[in-house]
């Protein structure tokens, strides 16, 4: 069905043009890495380092693809690592929840995050691309920042959306903040993209 749609849509004359319908690609599996420590070495030397020693102190082997994506802030000096890795080597380390680093090992968990914009609250690109004119408030979703929010209630701005793109659909609720983990929009989104990943 979705092939037949992609042909339908590739080969319409006034659509071809504007737009070619194109299946979302699979991603390789992302891990977060805990507490990894700051050094103060140039970026990619220091990521190629810690690449390096990671693969020999688990053996993994050269041809088990491993990338550093991001990092995010972690405790105190330390940084949390997002790591692409290779449907393999994400296979391989199944079932444990750390990696061995020389003679000490480093926590992590399967990443599986939708990027979110912070100041539109949408998914999918980040602030520095975001095309909104206004930041929205992450609490009771108002045309203004959250630092200065006096609102006594919390309103999620994307489950507001929802709701009205629903029309007469049955409604999502909206009483939580745009930050929540239990919002059903990022919860949807979440699901969405766990569907993507390449698993072997
Ligand atoms: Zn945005
Ligand atoms: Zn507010
Ligand atoms: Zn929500």
């Amino acid at each position: 069905m979705v092939h037949v749609l992609e042909q339908a849509i590739n080969t319409h004359g006034n659509l071809m043009a504007v737009w070619v319908a194109r299946r979302p690609l699979r991603r390789s599996p992302r891990i977060m890495l805990y507490d990894v420590p700051v050094t103060n070495m140039v970026r990619e030397a220091e990521e190629a380092a810690f690449l390096q020693k990671l693969r020999s102190s688990n053996s993994f082997p050269d041809s088990m693809d491993i990338r550093v994506l991001f990092r995010k802030p972690g405790r105190g000096p330390f940084q949390h690592w997002i790591l692409s890795v290779a449907p393999e080597l994400s296979s391989a380390i199944k079932g444990t929840n750390r990696l061995i680093f020389g003679f000490g090992s480093f926590k992590f968990r399967e990443f599986l995050e939708p990027t979110q914009c912070y100041k539109c609250l949408r998914f999918g690109h980040l602030r520095a691309t975001c095309s909104a004119l206004k930041e929205l408030c992450t609490k009771c979703s108002g045309d203004h920042s959250y630092r200065v929010c006096t609102a006594a209630s919390v309103a999620c701005s994307r489950c507001m959306e929802y709701n009205r793109r629903r029309g007469t659909g049955p409604k999502v609720r909206t009483d939580h903040s745009a930050l929540s983990v239990r919002c059903p929009v990022y919860l949807r989104e979440r699901d969405e993209m766990g569907r993507y990943v390449n698993y072997v």
